[in-house]
């Protein structure tokens, strides 16, 4: 199989691409590197400087990709914005760069006859869940600009995949963390709000505080509860999935969480059992739910996708990934 991967030099396309690699599948990159870096991109993978948003670009990526011999199979998205608080700030830059995104994608797609695409969405187009499990068919109400492109944008691979035959695999991501196993390649971009980053940044000491947002929740310990994912049980399920769409010509819609929940409480007595970090109760932050776990099911039952790693392991590799990364620049 050979992949073009979109925003394969950011934090989950770099991983996918190192795990399409080990599966001994073939892959080319596109990404603007407006926030993926060149050194992110696996050597074995080619790489396109261009922009999601410029159909020449694609273009160029894809028709590169056939001279040498073997046209691209599937299309793998990675290349959207995806801070919440900053899409509630700048909603027309993220429906922007996000749907128009995915609609020049799939233009350029159908144009050069490219019938298969693998789609990261979220779960944040569920909004606030009614029960404390996210299904695939649960109502779709996000709370957030970030949560309706990603929501828009499937409904737009939907239509255009039944209008040109063509097939999709769509995942909507829980909580993503951690690193590779190589320690090569990580979470990079500093400017984050997720959980993860944020106390191990603590840890590294580039911030001076932690801060728990909220304890008032009606949740056991009273934090918000999460499903944490490593980022590379995430990408292996996009090798399955790629596979799986190509081998049975069809589509498939999946979550990918690891099925369990875990509080900020949690996560935090967890991480101090890596590193002590100073840590402060704050107040809620806006729109934030008190559960969000996935029932990943279905995609157990139709890839075999089981995730492999532990909370530990997350929180493990995203410090050391961090404390290699201090070391090189020091
Ligand atoms: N959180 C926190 N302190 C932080 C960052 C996040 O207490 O500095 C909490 C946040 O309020 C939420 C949970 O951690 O309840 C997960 O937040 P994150 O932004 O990582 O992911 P989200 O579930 O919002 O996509």
């Amino acid at each position: 199989m050979k992949a073009l991967v979109i925003g394969g030099a950011g934090y989950i396309g770099s991983h996918a691409v190192y795990e399409l690699i080990r599966a001994g599948h073939e892959v080319a990159v596109l990404d603007n590197l407006s926030t993926g870096k060149r050194e992110m991109v696996h050597r074995d993978a080619r790489f396109y400087e261009g922009d999601i948003l410029n159909k020449t670009d694609i273009a160029r990526a894809i028709e590169g990709e056939a001279a040498l011999g073997r046209p691209v199979d599937v299309v793998m998205h990675f290349a959207a914005k995806l801070i919440v608080p900053e899409s509630v700030e700048q909603p027309l830059e993220y429906y922007h760069n996000n749907v128009e995104g995915v609609r020049v994608m799939l233009e350029t797609m159908v144009e050069h006859g490219i019938g298969n695409l693998v789609f990261s969405s979220t779960a944040a187009v569920y909004g606030e869940p009614e029960h404390d499990e996210c299904l695939e068919d649960d109502d779709l109400m996000p709370i957030n600009p970030y949560g309706d492109t990603k929501l828009a944008s499937e409904k737009m691979i939907k239509w255009v995949c039944a209008a040109h035959d063509m097939n999709y695999c769509i995942f909507r991501y829980f909580n993503v963390a951690g690193a590779d196993d190589s320690l090569e390649i990580g979470l990079e971009k500093d400017q984050v709000t997720w959980l993860v980053p944020l106390i191990m940044q603590t840890v590294v000491g580039e911030r001076d505080m932690f801060y728990i947002f909220g304890t008032d929740y009606e949740t056991p310990d009273g934090t918000c509860v999460r499903d944490y994912v490593h980022v590379s049980d995430l990408a292996r399920a996009h090798v399955l999935g790629a596979e799986y769409i190509l081998e049975n010509d069809t589509s498939i819609l999946c979550n990918l969480g690891s099925g369990s929940g875990y509080s900020v409480a949690e996560v935090v007595t967890a991480a101090k059992k890596l590193a002590d970090f100073p840590v402060t109760i704050a107040e809620r932050r806006a729109g934030d739910p008190a559960k969000l776990i996935a029932n990943s099911d279905r995609a157990k039952e139709i890839l075999g996708w089981m995730p492999k790693r532990t909370l530990d392991d997350i929180l493990r590799s995203d410090l050391e990934f961090r404390r290699r990364r201090q070391a090189r620049k020091a």
